[in-house]
């Protein structure tokens, strides 16, 4: 028998007052990540209000949870998050204006994106409720993920994601389509470096400065870009570089990210550097702590659940903007630099491009875009790429934000806490709801992408890239919100 799933994405609809504000409650809280308590708590009182197990703290994480509710097989993994960006606090206006000075602002839009994954949970509760499906459905509160890879650190072993059958995330984006451009893995490391003070002009012959050794090691780094894949990236800054111009520093700091396509030339880069810090110890006369922060994977994300969204994007179509949304984001888009085609240009059909062109040109995306960009890879890094690695991972993205807006913005901001980021957020929310109750429905379907992932993970093995004995540095993120 054919079920009409789309009540459910219609329950979405008729609920979204409920929902659009406790995703602008979460829009206000913009807390930082690892503080996120009243926004994760928000999102947790929800599902125990609705028949949700939670569990509470996971991973050691006071922030994190997971949300269960159902039983049998198979498990569907909705991911969710929560977390805001410093300094980036702005009203809905269409111009800069800080709603407070100085605070954190959601310019990643993950209000939406952790709000969405309730509302499709929650429908698919109704759905399990009405005895239409079997099955477990999962969410999963993710902290912090613009500073740390909550998720690679919480699929360790015993931890959250055992027995996971598919996992489904989503992006608020600036255009409405499939996630088939892979990330770039990455390192996040602090290398603290010791030395001697002394009188910097009385008897400097008696220091060792950190800050040498910090300044030698950034200029190996940057002798090292040489010889290293052009798709690698190595950033950093130096956190701490003494305290007065006349005391030999004795504690220096410099805290550096290492990004490449795949997880094994990150090794292979990481593995570099330290040789470029050791050689800096031995020059200066110091010594050296390496603080490892985080690591993610490159998301290899499955085709068969990519498809399942992408069929579902298309059947509940892309949101659509009256006419004072779309005032909203021509007003908007004049705070933007024009946009540059030159990314679009290498994964669109020479014959498309025009089109295309024409699509980032309005105000807001109007069309659900076709699959794009597989096998490219893009500069930023996700921690949703450890996910995928563990389980089929689908992911997508709907407009929320206006097209040519740079990620990380106050523009971003704004629509996040608006009518555009609602709308963008309930679509969202329908495509997960109407994906999950698809593979619930469809045993065939969850082992075609279980088959596909064994195939594609047949060669690689999933090592966490924490180091062993390691545990969340928690003091490096204590920023205070404003
Ligand atoms: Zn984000």
């Amino acid at each position: 028998m054919v079920k009409n799933f789309k009540d459910y994405a219609e329950w979405i609809e008729k609920n979204q007052q409920y929902l659009t504000e406790i995703s602008d409650k979460i829009w206000e809280f913009a807390e930082l990540g690892f503080q996120e308590y009243k926004s994760s708590d928000l999102l947790i009182k929800t599902l125990i209000e609705s028949g949700f197990n939670v569990d509470k703290g996971v991973a050691s994480i006071p922030t994190a949870f997971v949300a269960s509710y159902g039983d049998g097989k198979p498990t569907i993994a909705v991911l969710g998050e929560y977390d805001a960006l410093p300094g980036l606090s702005q009203t809905t206006d269409p111009k800069r204006k800080p709603l407070k000075e100085g605070a954190a602002g959601h310019g990643c839009g993950h209000n939406l994106l952790g709000t969405a994954g309730i509302a499709a949970v929650l429908a698919v509760k109704e759905a399990i409720d009405a005895g239409e499906i079997k099955g477990i459905v999962k969410y999963y509160g993710c902290p912090a993920e613009e500073k740390f890879n909550t998720k690679g650190y919480m699929i360790n072993p015993g931890l959250a994601f055992e027995d996971i059958d598919i996992s489904i995330t989503w992006h608020p984006g600036i255009v409405n389509e499939i996630a088939l451009q892979s990330n770039t893995a990455m390192n996040d490391v602090y290398f603290k470096f010791y030395g001697k003070t002394a009188h910097a002009a009385g008897d400097p012959y008696n220091g060792r400065s950190a800050l040498d050794a910090v300044e030698l090691m950034n200029v190996g780094a940057n002798y090292l870009r040489e010889h290293m894949i052009s798709d690698a990236r190595i950033h950093y800054v130096i956190t701490n570089g003494g305290l007065a111009p006349n005391v030999v520093p004795a504690e220096a700091e410099v805290h550096y990210f290492v990004r490449a396509p795949e997880r094994h030339q990150v090794d292979e880069l990481y593995n570099r550097l330290i040789k470029v810090a050791e050689g800096a110890v031995l020059m200066t006369e110091t010594q050296l702590e390496i603080d490892f922060l985080s690591g993610t994977y490159n998301p290899l994300r499955n085709d068969v659940v990519n498809n399942v969204i992408y069929e579902k994007m298309k059947e509940l179509g892309p949101p659509v903007f009256n006419k004072e949304e779309l005032d909203f984001a021509l007003e908007l888009k004049k705070t933007i630099p024009p946009p540059d085609f030159t990314g679009l240009k290498k994964i669109v059909p020479p014959d498309k491009w025009e089109k295309a062109m024409r699509y980032h040109q309005e105000p807001m995306f109007p069309v659900i875009s076709r699959p794009l960009g597989k096998g490219m890879v893009a500069a930023g890094s996700t921690d949703v790429g450890d996910v995928s690695w563990y389980t089929p991972l689908g992911e997508f993205s709907t407009a929320c934000h206006v097209t040519g807006s740079p990620g990380h913005s106050w523009q971003n901001v704004a629509t996040s806490g608006m009518s555009i980021g609602h709308k963008g957020m309930i679509k969202a929310a329908q495509v997960i709801c109407l994906t999950a109750l698809e593979f619930l429905n469809n045993p065939e379907l969850v082992k075609k992408a279980r088959e596909e992932f064994n195939n594609t993970f047949k060669e690689k093995k999933y090592k966490s890239p924490f180091p062993e004995g390691y545990k969340i540095p928690f003091h490096r993120f204590e920023k205070v919100n404003k």
